[in-house]
């Protein structure tokens, strides 16, 4: 027996492994990484890590001795090239591993600045593997100055690390505002005006024209023609999904590796699931970039790959952490056409609700985890809400959940195609 070959050892690859030996799966399960590192959580990159406050091995998702005792064959530092569908194996070095089910859990590359627009000098940095914030480490030296490319919540949350560690901080938005993709225009104003508290530059509207610098960045020319200087960069301008290996296997791509409301993609053996993969949800075809979906999507996945027939009913929440402030999410709110905005009783305690036809689709929390608790559930249970309850600031906020009502529309579906929507980080 080949087995369960698993291609990406990140938060889902992990989750998948872990989750068919839970549920009882007694053959060959093989974790294959292209990182030297053990599986680990990358939400700490860009807080409590970048910040040295939290230590390596608290990172990792599993104490070492987990993979062994769970007969789990980690492979790491094996980036695999080639996936042979009609001989069932994948090619990871040298060896050729065979597979009887295949699962990709690749995840996603950090869009970077072209080579001709300086984005190969020396100091220029993205930030998404253990290896990136260990070599980004040395340049953290209170007073330098570090210009970050883009405005969404990755790179907001460098600002905030790089103010606790000294740095000056310019932060570049091409958009006319900070967190546009993902936002509602409070929720953006909220941020600015916290950073720009802490002394963070903030310009939007305003693109890279070129970083400048021999061998090395030491400034760079934006889209209004100004110059400034810097002494090192972050890019954090958004992801693509890794689809190459199953790109050139012939899988069927969109937006993602594409699979069905149960995991599976267009070859019936292999299997996708977390920031890789595309699927179907309420109307829509999404792809989503957190932790929260990539366990809950792996671990269906898992339970499908042993026989099971779920359909995937995401459930989507986020967090970000800056300064001392923490962000929830709940639900996606693509399409939105009204919001409405809470104030809680601490200062700087928000909530943004999102609505699309008077149905409650997503919420922005800060620092207000009643209104996430009680929104979370209401999204999840199919519920809604009334817009003019939600705006009557007299009501309670827990007051909301037994004024939920059922929501028609959210029963999720398994449809074919309309558009793509990734979110909700950048
Ligand atoms: C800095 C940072 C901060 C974040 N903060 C938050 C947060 O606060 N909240 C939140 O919900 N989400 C956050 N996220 C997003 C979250 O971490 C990701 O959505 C999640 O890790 C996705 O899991 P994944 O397993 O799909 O992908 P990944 O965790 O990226 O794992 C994919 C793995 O596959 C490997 N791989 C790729 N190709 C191959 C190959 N050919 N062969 C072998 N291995 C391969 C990659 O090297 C990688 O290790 C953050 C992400 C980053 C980068």
């Amino acid at each position: 027996m080949a087995g369960i070959v698993i291609v990406g050892a990140g938060q889902a690859g992990a989750s998948l492994a872990a989750k068919v030996r839970a549920l009882g799966y007694d053959g060959r399960v093989t974790l294959i990484g292209e990182e030297p590192a053990p599986p680990y959580q990358r939400p700490p990159l860009s807080k409590g890590y970048l910040l040295r406050e939290m230590e390596l091995e608290r990172i990792y998702l599993r104490a070492p001795s987990f993979w062994k005792e769970n007969e789990i064959d980690l492979r790491l530092a094996e980036p695999v090239r080639l996936i042979d569908r009609a001989r069932k194996t994948v090619r990871a070095g040298n060896a050729s591993i065979p597979y009887d089910k295949l699962a990709l859990t690749i995840g996603s590359h950090p869009r970077q600045i072209p080579a001709a627009a300086g984005g190969s000098l020396g100091g220029v940095y993205t930030i998404r593997t253990l290896a990136d914030v260990d070599a980004m480490a040395v340049e953290c030296q209170p007073g330098r100055k570090l210009l970050i490319v883009g405005g969404g919540y990755l790179g907001l949350e460098v600002a905030a690390v790089g103010v606790r560690l000294g740095l000056e901080i310019t932060v570049i938005e091409v958009a006319p505002r900070i967190l546009q993709r993902v936002a509602a225009p409070p929720t953006s104003n909220y941020f600015r005006s916290l950073h720009s508290s802490h002394g963070v530059n903030i310009l939007e509207n305003t693109g890279l024209d070129r970083l400048t610098g021999t061998g090395r960045v030491s400034g760079a020319v934006l889209s209004n023609g100004m110059k400034i200087p810097a002494d090192f960069v972050v890019v954090a301008i958004g992801v693509t999904p890794a689809t190459n290996i199953a790109e050139e296997a012939g899988l069927a791509i969109e937006n993602g590796i594409r699979t069905d409301s149960r995991g599976l993609t267009s070859d019936p053996g292999i299997w996708s699931a977390g920031e890789c993969a595309s699927f179907p949800h309420e109307g829509r075809r999404v792809r989503l970039e957190s932790v929260g979906n990539a366990i809950d999507h792996a671990e269906l996945v898992a339970k499908n790959m042993l026989g099971g027939s779920e359909n995937y009913r995401a459930k989507p929440w986020f967090w970000s952490d800056q300064y001392d402030v923490k962000l929830q999410i709940a639900g996606l709110n693509t399409g939105y056409d009204r919001i409405v905005e809470r104030k809680g009783d601490r200062e700087r305690s928000r909530s943004i609700w999102y609505f699309e036809g008077g149905r409650l689709l997503a919420l922005d929390a800060m620092n207000e985890a009643r209104a996430y608790m009680v929104a979370k559930r209401i999204i999840e249970a199919g519920q809604t809400v009334s817009l003019e309850n939600v705006a009557d600031a007299s009501r309670d906020v827990k007051s909301l959940l037994s004024e939920a009502t059922k929501n028609p529309e959210a029963i999720a579906v398994d449809v074919g195609d309309v558009d793509a929507p990734s979110g909700p980080r950048e």
